[in-house]
């Protein structure tokens, strides 16, 4: 069984996308088998991966919808080891076409989906939230083992962490009792810049338990690599950026 993880916050620009596709390749690079899928209308984690959701769109909307099937919108990438399911613009109106179902009904689409032959060769499935707490984030977190929180060592990093540890309990009392919370991860990390220390303190005083111990410091590769189509590990292994998310994955393959 894949172990499913949802990369989630609420907040734009944290650093949910760069760790989605970093994550995944870094995983992939240890040999085990990783499907990627990109849950965000804005799809960067598929411009990320140099794939798009051609023509027609096979996208996560089209499977979520029950337009395509699976094999249909599975992608292969530049690594071996990962495959993905690109977004497009189209998942802007799932929100709204799902408003009215059942409220059961909706927030089970994706985890239904997720239960098919296809998926069980996946040793991880990483799932790219929006910025929002809306029925996409929502039908998530009802499908993932663990959430993966990336926040960004700026001011006001802490504000919304609260109301997304709100979602996840209540979607522990109705949907998905064994959610846990994979990690919080710091991201965009300037060990000169004294805010950023200071917002690393902070989130260890406040989540001693959840914190990992690699932080993912502000890199320029980070930054470049997604305009090249390519995850960190293959536009410069050698960068801060690709080690430090290679150092995650090992983090997490540790206690995993
Ligand atoms: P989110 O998906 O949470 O909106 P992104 O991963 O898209 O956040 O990151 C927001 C912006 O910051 C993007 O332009 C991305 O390339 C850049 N970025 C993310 N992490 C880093 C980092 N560690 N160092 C430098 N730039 C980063
Ligand atoms: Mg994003």
């Amino acid at each position: 069984m894949a172990q499913i993880v949802a990369i989630a916050n609420q907040k734009g620009g944290v650093g949910k996308t760069t760790t989605t596709i970093n994550l995944a390749a870094s995983l992939a690079v240890e040999e085990r088998k990783v499907l990627v899928i990109d849950l965000d209308p804005q799809s960067n984690t598929s411009s990320g991966l140099g794939l798009t959701a051609g023509l027609p769109p096979c996208s996560s909307y089209e499977l979520l919808s029950g337009k395509k099937a699976m094999a249909e919108v599975l992608k292969k990438t530049a690594l071996p080891f990962l495959d993905a399911i690109p977004c497009s613009v189209a998942m802007a109106g799932f929100e709204p076409e799902v408003a009215a179902a059942d409220p059961n009904e909706r927030a089970n689409i994706l985890k239904e989906r997720l239960t098919q032959p296809e998926t069980s060769g996946y040793d991880y499935i990483i799932l790219d939230c929006p910025p929002s707490l809306g029925f996409i984030t929502l039908n998530a977190l009802v499908a993932a083992n663990s959430v993966l929180i990336p926040v960004q060592c700026e001011f006001f990093a802490l504000e919304g962490l609260g109301q997304l540890v709100k979602t996840m309990e209540r979607v522990r009392q109705r949907w998905n009792p064994g959610l846990k919370i994979e990690g919080i991860l710091p991201t965009m990390y300037d060990k000169r810049n004294k805010l950023s220390t200071s917002v690393l303190e902070e989130l260890k005083k406040h989540f001693p338990d959840e914190v990992f111990s690699c932080v993912i410091p502000r890199n320029v590769t980070l930054g470049e690599a997604p305009s090249h189509g390519k995850p960190a590990v293959l536009y410069d292994v050698l960068s801060k950026g690709a080690q430090s998310y290679m150092t995650l994955a090992k983090e997490i393959l540790a206690y995993g």
